[in-house]
């Protein structure tokens, strides 16, 4: 493994949000001249020098993905932070690396590196025909960093980044590196295990546990993910009155339900692959911004995705361009939100007859967004869906009493997570999304908000790599015994030496270590 010390003392995360001291920053990548799995093999033993060195020298060591985190979990305070992103290689797999009662098709899985890219794999997997089953709005964050934090898109039916994840390649120590599977779905063979040289382990609790631990469990080298054939996505999105109290069958009911029965959709009561709603708190006569995707089989002539005159297509989420806002005159923002939604949200163009037409595109170009503009904050919690329609409810009161929020609330589905600590747990998830402008007066908001949703029972868990207000007490009340669970398992995986290598001060605070 090629490795290249930065000699950098302070890193500054993708939003420009924070700025951590460091000890250094290691850029990490294969060698080029060795054979793929030579490759990948040599820098599972590079991984196991680094946690040797490190430990001789007392210094923590995280693993760093793309850095989009809002929060500071890719990185430690003093200690040595690995850019994993070079570390981008991919393995089709083949039935010699599946156990021989696996039923599945060997086509539908593959191993990928940890620094592996959302929008790499996207195109590598369009180049075989497949695809992920989902991913985030955007698709610049690696795989593993992804997958670490349980990031999410609309797949409703389907889940979060993690619940793609059959297979976890960690390395835990200076001497050790395991391959982690849920016993209770064994896939691959011995075979792919002596390739890889590792220690195999079948534990339920283990993964779950592994699955989302934000770079404590060690350093994630390799996941194996099932995919899918490719499919294309129509995407529709429209506005519709939020609340249309006069027929039961509009948007309200199926937020709080996932009810599509009665729905008035563009391909009627179909129930969509994505369903996402998007309220402007300055706007609502005008109804609520509604975004339906349905899936449909790939074929190779279709009309792709296009950009709108502010340069937005229709998969891009708010911190494609939330950056543009401020709120440094409180008057201004109702005004302000408005004018830049109105500018800046992909309305679907209607045709003669007055229908919504739809844009269409694989995963890999509907939510294909990598660039920002502007310094924003963004937060997300996890609640179920049968408390959609009361938060809003208090939303709106809230930006009454507390704001102007200089924002907006956004609404993805999503369905509940296998992770133990999945933030989004509840069986049917709804995550609100409050993406706003950089600034104190959000942070406010955003705290108010927190107490709210507490006063009122809801229960909610919090986005790992948004903008949190996390403490020890308010992890177990969201988490509840899951949490004694996965620090146990933590310490089952890892020896005293690599507990304290691989925790940083966040997660002390958070009452995680
Ligand atoms: C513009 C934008 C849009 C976004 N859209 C979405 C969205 O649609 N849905 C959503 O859910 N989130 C979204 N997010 C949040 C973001 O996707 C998550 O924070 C994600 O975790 C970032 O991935 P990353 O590769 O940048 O990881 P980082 O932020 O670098 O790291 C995240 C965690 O993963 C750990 N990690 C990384 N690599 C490894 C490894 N090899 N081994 C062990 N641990 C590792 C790190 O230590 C850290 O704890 C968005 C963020 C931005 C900036």
């Amino acid at each position: 493994m090629k490795i290249i010390k930065k000699g950098q003392t302070a890193w500054t995360n993708r939003h420009d949000t924070f700025t951590e001291d460091i000890r250094d920053l290691y850029e990490l990548g294969n060698d080029d001249d060795a054979y793929a799995l030579d490759s990948y093999n040599n820098a599972t033993q590079g991984f196991m020098g680094l946690i040797n060195e490190a430990i001789t020298m007392q210094t923590p060591l995280r693993a760093l993905g793309a850095g989009w985190s809002w929060t500071k979990i890719a990185t430690v305070k003093d200690g040595i932070i690995l850019d994993t992103k070079p570390l981008n290689t991919r393995f089709n797999i083949t039935a010699a690396s599946l156990r021989p009662d696996y039923t599945g098709d060997p086509k539908y899985l593959t191993f990928v590196q940890s620094g592996m890219s959302v929008q790499e794999l996207d195109d590598f997997l369009f180049s075989k025909g497949q695809a992920m089953k989902t991913h985030g709005a955007s698709n610049g964050q690696t795989m593993a960093g992804a997958v670490s934090t349980g990031v999410h898109g609309a797949a409703f039916d389907f889940g979060a980044m993690p619940e793609f994840v059959t297979g976890l390649h960690i390395i835990t120590g200076p001497n050790r590196h395991v391959y982690l599977e849920r016993a209770s779905r064994p896939i691959v063979s011995d075979a792919f295990i002596t390739r890889i040289q590792a220690e195999h382990i079948l534990d339920d609790n283990l993964f779950n546990a592994a699955l989302v631990s934000f770079g404590s469990f060690g350093i994630i080298h390799g996941l194996m993910i099932e995919t899918e054939d490719l499919y294309l996505l129509d995407t529709y999105m429209q506005r519709m009155p939020y609340d249309d109290s006069d027929s039961g069958k509009k948007l309200k009911a199926i937020m709080e339900t996932l009810d599509f029965s009665n729905a008035e959709l563009p391909c009627g009561n179909e129930r969509p692959y994505h369903f996402m709603v998007l309220l402007n708190p300055y706007d609502m006569a005008k109804g609520a911004y509604v975004t339906t995707m349905y899936k449909r089989p790939f074929v190779s002539i279709y009309n792709k995705p296009k950009e709108n005159d502010a340069g937005i297509g229709p998969g891009d989420d708010a911190p494609a361009f939330i950056g543009l806002l401020t709120d440094n005159v409180p008057e201004l923002v109702p005004t302000m939100v408005t004018k830049i939604l109105g500018a800046n949200l992909p309305l679907s163009d209607l045709d003669p007859q007055g229908n919504l037409i739809k844009q269409t595109g694989t995963i890999g170009e509907i939510f294909s967004n990598n660039t920002l503009r502007g310094k924003l904050l963004s937060a997300a919690v996890a609640m179920p869906v049968s408390e959609v329609n009361r938060v809003i409810a208090l939303m709106l009161q809230a930006n009454e009493d507390f704001g102007p929020f200089a924002g907006l609330f956004s609404f993805r589905f999503v369905k509940g997570s296998g992770a133990m600590l999945g933030f989004t747990k509840f069986e049917d998830t709804c995550v609100m999304e409050l993406d706003a402008a950089y600034s104190p007066k959000v942070y406010d908001f955003y705290s108010k908000t927190w107490k709210i949703l507490e006063d009122e029972g809801i229960p909610f868990a919090f986005h790992w790599g948004k903008i949190t207000e996390l403490s020890s007490d308010r992890i177990r009340r969201m988490y509840g015994q899951s949490v004694d669970n996965w620090l146990n398992l933590r310490k089952q995986l890892l020896d005293a030496q690599c507990l304290e290598l691989f925790t940083n001060p966040i997660m002390l605070e958070w009452g995680l270590a």
